[in-house]
């Protein structure tokens, strides 16, 4: 069976000489004797690999040293708890409501704090970023939060909200290192990281030290940020063979010239598919404009038989995953970093023969 190329959303398509260097290593890591995945995370063998994984992280995305790496458990859902539960000091913070991810933010963080929506997209499907007015930010929130990168609408901020202070706080799920980011402009940052980094089971969280306060009354030790900052996230049993592959990811972003070079092949990538659908007299894509993600392109022919019949027809030729999200119908293209731009130029000469015998 050939490898097919994988378009899913999440978990996603990792490089294929990241599968196979965890396959050369599976059964004996180094000299170690045994597989990553039967490792004390207290051993010296798994303490190298915890902290080149933090080293190259911060290297490749240039995390200065007042920010803590954590990682942890739960997903980027619990961080949608644990981001009140720790931040919470005014016992308020802004949302912006750019799709579902930031929906379920809200509602979470709503458990916990008074959750101001400033602004929604709610109004078109979420297919736009909404406009930022300064005047309905609250000056004592506790922090700001967006969803940079909307998975399943295909948006994205493409510039960084102006919060006078306010911590801006980030889900970065399907974006974190697929173009530059500047950390600093962030209070905290979080990525579960099926998507772009490696397998379920692992998130990452990157905290500026200075939000790294008390909890609130009755926060669960591990739902602590200074808990896991404090114990360089070895409090308990980290994810230890996900951080592992994780390392294997950055390696091979690293040895393809980093988040610089990566970010130029992802718009490649989104360009010749948005031009095609731009060009075309079937499909379309369902977001325009500067919100477009490089990372999640969602689209539509307009007729539901025959969107049917391209996500059956596109599998069949070993273009998979690409049916769309179940709360909006038509079809998405996920192109993370590990889709290759041969992967994408496939799928769009696979599009242009569906159309034409379509027509
Ligand atoms: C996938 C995704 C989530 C959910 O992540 P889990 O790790 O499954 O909890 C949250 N936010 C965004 C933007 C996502 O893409």
């Amino acid at each position: 069976m050939n490898r097919v190329y994988n378009f899913s959303a999440g978990p996603s398509a990792l490089p294929e000489d990241v599968l196979k260097k965890a396959q050369e290593q599976m059964l004996c890591y180094g000299e170690s004797g045994m597989s990553v995945m039967e490792m004390s995370h207290r051993s010296k063998d798994y303490e190298e690999i915890i902290n080149s994984a933090e080293a190259l992280f911060r290297e490749l995305m240039n995390i200065p040293d007042n920010y803590k790496v954590l990682f942890l458990q739960g997903g980027a859902s619990s961080q949608f708890a644990m981001i009140p539960m720790n931040l919470c000091k005014n016992g308020k913070a802004d949302y912006v409501i750019t799709g579902m991810w930031a929906k379920k933010a809200a509602a979470e963080a709503s458990k916990y704090l008074t959750v101001n929506k400033v602004a929604s997209s709610d109004d078109k499907t979420f297919s736009y970023i909404p406009e930022l007015d300064a005047s309905k930010f609250d000056k004592d929130a506790d922090y700001f939060h967006i969803t940079q990168n909307n998975t399943i609408y295909g948006t994205r901020f493409s510039k960084v909200p102006e919060t006078n202070g306010v911590p801006i706080v980030a889900d970065f799920s399907s974006c974190i290192l697929s173009e530059e980011c500047d950390v600093t402009k962030y209070g905290l940052i979080y990525a579960g990281a099926q998507k772009n980094l490696g397998p379920a089971g692992l998130t990452v969280v990157i905290i500026r030290e200075d939000l790294i306060k008390e909890p609130i009354k009755g926060t669960p030790t591990m739902f602590t940020y200074s808990i896991h900052a404090d114990n360089g996230s070895m409090y308990n049993t980290p994810p230890t063979y996900a951080i592992y592959i994780f390392k294997l990811v950055l390696e091979w972003l690293k040895a393809k010239g980093g988040v610089k070079e990566i970010e130029k092949v992802n718009i490649a990538k989104a360009k010749l598919l948005y031009d095609f659908l731009d060009n075309s007299s079937m499909f379309k894509a369902t977001v325009s404009g500067a919100d477009r993600s490089l990372m999640n392109i969602p689209f539509i022919t307009g007729n539901d038989e025959l969107d049917a019949k391209f996500v059956k027809e596109s599998k069949a030729a070993g273009f998979v995953n690409l049916k769309g999200h179940r709360s909006v119908g038509g079809m998405r293209a996920s192109i993370y970093n590990a889709m290759t731009f041969e992967g994408v130029q496939a799928l769009v000469n696979f599009m242009k023969d569906f159309e034409a015998k379509n027509k």
